[in-house]
């Protein structure tokens, strides 16, 4: 067994859609990214990427290259666990959390708990999505940033 953890933030501006677990989150802001900004996905790549010790996801698809500009970051997601799946590793589960002052997340988050289960290959049952918010203070509670944290736990498969 192989665990892993991950954590990114996101800042959050006008004109930029909310995208979380691959769910497009009504918002008047979004996150500002090179990619698609999905910043629970980011996090949870960097949890697989961590727990198989694969460098990070800035390593693997680095914001210079043109190549991942609006990246659709399920896609990314799903690379690598590829990746993981070529080490000869299974995902047994994931426990993530998104940290943020609005909008709530509970109607979402059973539609992203499948996205991510979807792209991991295990049942929903084995996806945890938290949500909290920052009580109103620092960036994240003043409205200007999301921050997602994840934890996976790997199986290595004998051969
Ligand atoms: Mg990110």
């Amino acid at each position: 067994m192989r665990i892993g953890t991950g954590w990114d933030l996101h800042r959050l501006t006008e004109g930029r859609p909310l995208i979380i677990g691959g769910v497009h989150v009504p918002s008047p802001v979004g996150e500002d990214a090179h990619s698609d900004g999905d910043v629970l996905i980011h996090a949870l790549i960097d949890a697989l990427l961590g727990a198989a010790a694969l460098d990070d996801i800035g390593t693997h698809f680095p914001p210079s290259d043109n190549k991942w500009k609006d990246a659709d970051s399920r896609e990314l997601l799903r690379q690598v666990m590829k990746l993981i799946e070529d080490d000869g590793y299974r995902v047994e589960n994931a426990d993530c959390t998104v940290i943020l002052e609005k909008p709530r997340l509970g109607p979402f988050r059973n539609r992203i708990r499948e996205n991510l289960a979807a792209d991991l290959k295990i049942p929903v049952g084995a996806v945890s999505m938290k949500a909290k918010t920052h009580e109103k203070v620092d960036s994240v509670g003043e409205g200007r940033a999301i921050e997602a944290q994840a934890a996976v736990l790997l199986e290595h498969l004998e051969k």
